[in-house]
């Protein structure tokens, strides 16, 4: 049913390798009770998933949504995939991102960008066939929940049907899926699979997942091996879970989290599994609210969300009060420093002769690095290569590198400070509004103020705490608005606990 889904809903973009024959053989060990060690068959048996296309996948293309590797296929699995083979899960695909995650909307990809199924109008079908998929998914895997446009158990009565939706004439245009990790959000937002990998260095999981009203989990650094994912910043990278709801996050967690000796950034702690019974109370919880969250540009829509969410966990006897986080207004600024140095350090391997795409100017080797450079990456990696070697030259080192190093050290420990002051969880918004329109996003001002997206979820990456975004109510739009809780290093328990009561 997910592959006849996926064959179905292509205009969306979401798959840009489909691995159908894998998904049916690996479907096939499922069913035949295929285990691993135990005996017991794993915890995701049978479960469809999809992988973004930066998770190294043994023998299938691995592209990053580059031209720089659209050839590669590697010779092994990324950690996190393996795992999810292990656990019996069937990888229906690889998902489209902006190129080398380099983005926050999945526009910015040599296959074309990712499309928002919210509001979506396929082109190619009349009502009739539309409403022929629905009844077909009635049996499908999606049975409880058949409307496109919903994915998720918390959006239940707060959509239109999908006919009348389709029969909007005036509904021309279409909305962005965010990003980077688009492609994995629309998969599990419309019904492909039912969890993806993201990756998430300042949000490309959360984003996505708030803009298609679906739950995405950013896990502290060190819990999950970043081994065979291709990296943007190696000290930020942390693979990323989208799930239709907390309970699934916890799953798929709970399967892939742990050392891994491949990782050496991976805590070698014992993982403990997380159980989120149905009958939570989040009394006496502490939520801090932060009052530096009111970033310029923040919808009406998304701080009345914002607003009611903490209302309801003051009525349930949580403790909400304001709290600072005074270095917020830096994080912006010192996640491009750093961003851009690491990227330039990394896209250092891809010269075309030992890494990725090779030309066929010959003129010298320095034109032939520059060449394949030049055709291989799009403006956005070579803008940020080009920025990154400016900040590293000896003479700029101290000023930039050195100083936002200093920078993101302040901002880790305003996450710190109100943590030891006994706060639990944070509560802020996701993202700054709903998913924005395709057209009005890639209009060049508009590109460029794209990076403000980020000003709700980058910091958390700066300082390496868990976050998790879950779908909380529709805009004036009509379209997903998700609310994000940030917890304690390692303090995953508590946050998916609270997230599971916000949904
Ligand atoms: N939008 C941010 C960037 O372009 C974050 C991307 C990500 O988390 N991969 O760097």
């Amino acid at each position: 049913k997910c592959i006849e889904r996926a064959a179905k809903l292509r205009e969306l973009n979401a798959l840009v390798t489909e691995t159908f024959q894998i998904a049916r053989s690996q479907a096939e060990h499922a069913a035949a009770g295929y285990s691993v060690g135990s005996g017991e068959p794993g915890p995701l048996a049978g479960i469809p998933v999809a992988v973004k296309d930066n998770f190294c996948t043994k023998g299938v293309r691995t592209s990053c949504a580059s031209h720089m590797l659209q050839n590669y296929a590697p010779p092994y699995n990324a950690t996190m995939v393996q795992k999810m083979a292990d656990g019996g899960a069937v990888l229906i695909g690889k998902t489209n991102l902006d190129e080398y995650g380099m983005g926050s909307a999945s526009v910015e990809s040599i296959y074309g960008a990712t499309r928002n199924p919210w509001k979506y109008r396929f082109s190619h079908r009349n009502n009739v066939e539309f409403e022929n998929q629905v009844e077909q998914s009635n049996n499908g895997p999606d049975n409880e929940n058949n409307d496109l446009y919903t994915s998720h158990p918390a959006m239940r009565g707060y959509k239109g049907s999908l006919s009348e939706r389709m029969g909007d004439k005036n509904y021309t245009d279409w909305h962005v899926a965010g990003g980077s990790s688009g492609g994995s959000a629309v998969a599990v937002a419309s019904g492909i699979c039912f969890g993806a990998l993201g990756s998430d260095t300042g949000g490309s999981t959360r984003n996505p997942a708030s803009y298609c009203g679906i739950v995405g989990l950013k896990s502290t650094y060190g819990l999950l091996s970043r081994h065979g994912l291709i990296p943007l910043v190696n000290s930020m990278d942390v693979p990323g879970i989208f799930s239709r709801s907390v309970d699934d996050a916890a799953i798929l967690l709970n399967c892939l989290a742990g050392h891994d000796v491949f990782d050496s950034t991976t805590v070698p702690d014992e993982y403990n599994p997380i159980h989120l019974p149905d009958d939570i109370s989040v009394k006496g919880l502490h939520i801090g609210i932060p009052k530096e969250y009111h970033a310029p540009g923040t919808s009406a829509d998304v701080i009345d969300a914002w607003r009611k969410m903490a209302d309801m966990f003051d009525n349930a006897g949580a403790k909400v009060s304001q709290v600072s986080l005074p270095h917020t207004q830096y994080s912006i600024l010192c996640y491009s420093v750093l961003c851009c140095c690491e990227v330039a350090s990394n896209m250092a391997r891809y010269d075309g002769i030992e890494f990725g795409l090779r030309t066929n100017d010959m003129a010298s080797t320095e034109q032939l690095y520059a060449d394949s450079r030049h055709k291989g990456f799009n403006d956005v990696v070579r803008g940020r290569i080009f920025a990154g070697n400016y900040f590293l030259l000896r003479k700029n080192y101290e000023r930039y590198f050195l100083k936002a190093q200093r920078v993101r050290r302040l901002i880790s420990d305003d996450f710190r400070t109100v943590f030891n002051n006994g706060v639990d969880l944070l509560l802020t918004p996701t993202t700054l509004s709903d998913a924005p329109r395709h057209d009005w996003y890639v209009q060049e001002d508009n590109r460029t103020r794209s990076v403000q997206q980020d000003v709700y979820t980058q910091p958390i990456n700066l300082a390496g705490v868990p976050a998790v975004t879950v779908p909380i109510c529709l805009s004036c739009n009509g379209l997903p608005i998700g609310l994000q809780l940030i917890g304690q290093h390692f303090g995953e328990k508590q946050m998916l606990l609270a997230a599971k009561w916000m949904e």
